[in-house]
């Protein structure tokens, strides 16, 4: 029987679930909602319940199962499998997830934060394959990040390294929620782009988007500012270009820092590389050593929607590498 391992990407909204291979192919998937509400102990326990209705739709399936990875978007204490934090997951404060994962599954859990798995994912199927040292960023909600250096995950002393999106881009910029001013996050990600659109609309910027959403703020997407921009709107390509300069200064001092193979950008923002990857590209050129900008390629991430689940099943096939010492 070929090697498997169960992947759960546990989100705010939605937990997603899938067995998959060691190739990184995904044999059986399901997803449900996250539920949060209904507080830590009865989530896991509807986690543990998937789990194990996945592993009944694939008959014989359990022999090769080498354990249940869960990317969980908080901060994690790895030796003992602790949630510490979640802002995503209100409630999620010291839970002992790997400890009653294991007690109900018969199966051995390995807990990551969730930026980390989806470098790991993409380091072991996707864009980052065969890269030595990457940087994986994703643009979503917010912009996280994860360090992977000669084949090993950074996790810093308290779990918390890579948090790329929390690099100062402009000293003075944009408040963020952490407390620094100008952090790449407040450029770069979903939530910034509607924001600093919908802000440049309110101080009178002409855009196609005006008309609409002036009335219903709420309703505009990311995804609608990137349609906007393919269109030629102005203000739309504006903002995008800012947030492809930004995440290039970030870059810039990640390819000084470390000098990575690769840097992958993933999530959702992604779908918009042609409009972020040009500006991203000059503003490394001209800030970045010339030797390691010119290693470093700067890709988008492969894994899709898959990303979550891909990258939590990627936990167990690393940990056991890295049991081995290879
Ligand atoms: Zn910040």
């Amino acid at each position: 029987v070929s090697k498997a391992a169960i992947g759960v990407d546990l989100g705010g909204t939605n937990v997603r679930l899938g067995i998959v291979s060691e190739k990184g192919a995904i044999m059986t998937s399901s997803r449900m909602l996250t539920g949060v509400g209904e507080g830590p102990d009865r989530v896991i326990r509807r986690i543990v319940t998937a789990v194990k209705s996945l592993l009944k739709k694939t008959p014989g399936r359990e022999h090769g199962i080498h354990g249940v990875g869960i990317g969980v978007p908080g901060i994690i204490s790895l030796p003992d499998g602790i949630v510490r934090f979640s802002p995503n997951l209100p409630g999620w404060t010291d839970i002992q997830l790997r400890d009653s994962m294991e007690k109900m599954l018969g199966l051995p859990v390995v807990v990551e934060n969730d930026a980390n798995a989806y470098a790991l994912g993409e380091h072991r199927f996707g864009a980052g394959k065969g890269a030595g040292s990457l940087v994986c960023v994703t643009l979503g909600t917010g912009v996280g990040g994860g360090i992977i250096i000669d084949g090993s995950l950074v996790r810093g002393s308290d779990g918390m390294a890579g948090e790329v999106g929390h690099m100062t881009v402009r000293p003075n910029g944009i408040q963020c929620n952490c407390g620094n001013r100008g952090c790449v996050e407040r450029y770069s990600s979903a939530t910034a782009i509607v924001e600093r659109t919908l802000s440049a609309i309110g101080r009178g910027s002409k855009s196609s988007l005006a008309h609409k959403y002036t009335k219903n703020p709420g309703l505009l997407t990311a995804r609608d500012v990137y349609e906007a921009a393919m269109a030629g709107d102005a203000l739309s390509t504006r903002i995008y270009r800012d947030a492809g300069r930004c995440l290039g200064i970030m870059a810039a001092d990640l390819i000084n820092l470390l000098n990575p193979d690769r840097i992958v950008v993933g999530g959702g923002m992604a779908g918009a590389w042609e409009l972020i990857s040009v500006p991203m590209r000059t503003e490394v050129k001209k800030r970045a050593f010339d030797i390691p900008a010119a290693r470093c390629g700067i890709v988008p991430g492969l894994l899709g929607d898959d990303a979550g689940v891909l990258g939590a099943a990627g936990l167990v096939f690393y940990r056991r590498v890295g049991k081995k010492g290879d």
